[in-house]
């Protein structure tokens, strides 16, 4: 092969890799080498060419000077004979989208590791992974979707890429991991799981399958010979990135399913129900995995051959992020991981999220879409007064649009249609969808004039009314306003009677700020827009130390400010850096922010039908 790369974990205790890449036939001429700015599915620049630190180029007849042209850009002038590039770089970003060495594994993306010989990146290579030098890796493993060329199964060795856009996109694991092996519609899938951790393999290896089925069916292929998830569990941390012939997922190791104990000696039942962070992880889990189609393989036309030097727009995210995020939770109820309650918990936290961003009345969805290089994935103090995810929010247009062509075409079509039509003419074709092209395929799937719905959804700030599209399902949706901070909105007990619950009627007003999350002191986050605090004030950092004259503290402050009746005065002590300012607030009514969602009693038995035909299996035998 013309090119391939070696790729060695060489100072693990410096977090330093060694890479060569070396060009069988370099031309005669002058070859440019550049990193990737970004690594594809997440929109932000990161400079992967920072951490490169030192390079160097030679060929038999010796040393090739190379030129820095840019951040992250060389220019050499080879002389027609083999040519290799060796550098270093450093890896300490322990996320799914960078790299990291130290002496217990090595993680990395080709996009922050493996220069690319601009021209030269078209046509296949190779690449050799090695382990660390002396006795730290002796008992290591290679975990990665990337084909081997002459490796050995989990083993150190030469791996193969069809170019260079295919090779940055298998992430790769070396170290020592539990390996969960399982099969979907005949085609081998693998979990590699790294990091301590002690986790019940036979429920995760049954979910999983479950999760992976449902979306087959849901496409009506499998569009490959592999799969891996490759997990790390941590401490504290949640992030995952898709790619097509595998996942990272970065997991906090008590998401995981814990182990029964060995004196049980048992399975954990199908019908058990998930905890809060194991339904986290499956949520996690399923949201990737559905993007091997829906973006990995349907793509939009404004990602295809990319420039990864710099930002590439698009207000597609919207269907890329939103119709995932709808699907991650809709396929857990739908395989049977969770019950039809847990999924309306679910819905209702994705409503309770949006309807607390007072920047969805200022920014669109495909604004969101098409700023998330500097908006979304630059979230700073003022990020809910002025943007709305496109994932929260993307998620709740799904469902619309969903429910909408359920009610419209009396549950002949739904998005199901529209997801397969997309993979039949853009993800098996590989051609990629053009910026309006989802509303139109929408439109000519079911037949319906669905330019309304769209203007107002992605174009306008206006909150779409979920009210009548739920009832329709036969579920009821209320509002309430929040219960603390740990209230996240969710399931209605006992129906809208629920309202008259002692807890409900505690609201008091408050002061419209959201607080950091850590320490013990009330160091406001965020300000929100409209509010008390906005009104008298106060700002993002400030510390609030006292409401009149009781002392504040994370955990008490909405409590004093609930004490308070809307409208009346409260003197506020704060220190805004290390100045003491005084101001006098007054608290306002408690925004009904808080979504519950429950069975509508008195719903025709057709509402339940639906409700049973959006929420049951596609899967055969599931
Ligand atoms: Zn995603």
């Amino acid at each position: 092969m013309d090119l391939s790369y070696r790729v060695t974990p060489a100072e693990p205790q410096a977090h330093i890799f060694r890479v060569e890449l070396r060009i069988e036939r370099a031309p005669a001429g002058p070859l440019t080498l550049s990193m990737p700015a970004w690594i594809p599915g997440s929109y932000m620049v990161r400079d992967f060419a920072r951490n490169i630190l030192d390079i160097a180029a030679e060929d038999a007849s010796g040393p090739i000077a190379l030129e820095k042209q840019d951040k992250q850009t060389w220019r050499l002038t080879p002389r027609g004979l083999a040519l290799t590039v060796g550098y270093r770089v450093y890896a300490w970003d322990l996320s799914v989208r960078g790299a990291h060495l130290d002496s217990s594994h090595a993680y990395f993306n080709g996009a922050a590791l493996l220069l690319r010989p601009m021209g030269l990146d078209l046509g296949p290579c190779a690449i050799e992974l090695l382990p660390p030098p002396g006795e730290t890796g002796t008992d290591w493993q290679v975990a990665t979707s990337l084909r081997p060329l002459d490796a050995a199964p989990l083993g150190f060795g030469r791996y193969q890429a069809e170019d260079y856009e295919d090779l940055i996109d298998h992430p790769v694991e070396m170290g020592r991991f539990s390996l969960i092996p399982f099969t979907v519609c005949g085609v081998p899938h693998r979990m590699a799981i790294s990091g301590r951790h002690r986790c019940d393999e036979a429920r995760l290896r049954r979910d999983l399958t479950r999760i992976c089925t449902e979306q087959a069916a849901l496409f009506g292929e499998l569009p490959l010979d592999r799969y891996l998830f490759l997990v790390t569990a941590v401490g504290e941390g949640y992030g995952g990135l898709e790619h097509r012939y595998s996942t990272s997922l970065l997991c906090s190791r008590d998401d995981l399913p814990q182990a029964p104990a060995p004196a049980q000696g048992l399975e954990t039942p199908p019908t058990a129900k998930p905890s809060e962070g194991y339904r986290r992880f499956l949520g996690l889990a399923s949201h990737e995995y559905f993007h091997l189609w829906n973006i990995k393989r349907i793509r939009p036309q404004a990602l295809m051959g990319a420039d990864l030097g710099r930002e590439v727009h698009t207000r597609l995210l919207w269907a890329f992020e939103g119709i995932t995020s709808y699907y991650d939770d809709l396929t857990l109820v739908r395989s049977g991981c969770i019950d039809e309650a847990a999924y309306l918990e679910l819905l209702a936290q994705v409503v309770t999220r949006v309807l607390r961003t007072p920047g969805r009345l200022v920014q669109t969805l495909a604004e969101s879409s098409f700023d998330a290089w500097t908006k979304l994935y630059k979230a700073d103090e003022n990020a809910a007064n002025a943007m709305i995810s496109y994932y929260a929010k993307g998620a709740l247009v799904a469902l619309a649009l969903d429910l909408g062509i359920r009610q419209r075409t009396q549950g002949a079509k739904s998005l199901d249609d529209v997801m397969r039509a997309l993979w039949q003419r853009h993800g098996r074709t590989g051609v990629g969808v053009p910026e309006r092209g989802v509303e139109a395929l929408a439109e000519e799937v079911t037949g319906l004039d669905l330019a309304a719905f769209f203007a107002q959804a992605l174009d306008s700030t206006l909150d779409l009314d979920l009210t009548p599209l739920l009832s329709h399902m036969g579920i009821g949706l209320r509002l309430r306003p929040s219960r603390g901070p740990k209230d996240q909105g969710g399931l209605a007990n006992g129906g809208p009677a629920g309202t008259t619950g002692p807890e409900a009627t505690q609201a008091g007003p408050v002061l419209g700020v959201r607080l950091q999350p850590q320490g013990g002191e009330a160091v406001i986050a965020t300000v929100l827009t409209g509010s008390a605090a906005l009104a008298a004030g106060l700002a993002a950092g400030d510390t609030i130390m006292a409401v009149d004259g009781i002392r504040a503290t994370r955990d008490n402050l909405d409590a004093l400010i609930a004490r308070v009746r809307a409208g009346t005065e409260v003197r506020v002590h704060a220190f805004r850096r290390d100045e003491l300012m005084t101001c006098v607030v007054r608290p306002l009514p408690a925004p009904l922010d808080t979504c519950e969602l429950y069975l509508l009693e008195g719903a025709p038995p057709e509402a339940a039908a639906r409700r049973t035909a959006w929420l049951s299996p596609l899967a055969p035998g599931a």
